[in-house]
């Protein structure tokens, strides 16, 4: 069992299967988490640099867009 250590819900994932830097999904509150340790077994809130990532694929595109057109302007 794997409890979320923000929420505390048990996470439904086989903790013999997980490996470190494995990522999770807390199904209860939502938070991205990250197996930090398997032995011990620890889950940590993944870092906001990770979340970042993620959110190349959403609205921040269009901002990442006008910037990569300037960069241009001045070559
Ligand atoms: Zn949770």
């Amino acid at each position: 069992m794997v409890n979320c250590p923000l929420c505390d819900a048990v996470i439904d994932v086989d903790e013999e299967e997980l490996d470190e830097g494995d990522p999770l999904i807390c199904e209860e509150c939502g938070a991205e988490l990250t197996v930090v340790s398997v032995d011990p077994l620890e889950i940590e809130p993944a870092e906001e640099e990770e979340e970042d990532e993620d959110d190349e694929d959403l609205d921040y595109d269009e901002d990442e867009e006008e910037e990569d057109d300037e960069d241009e302007d001045w070559k």
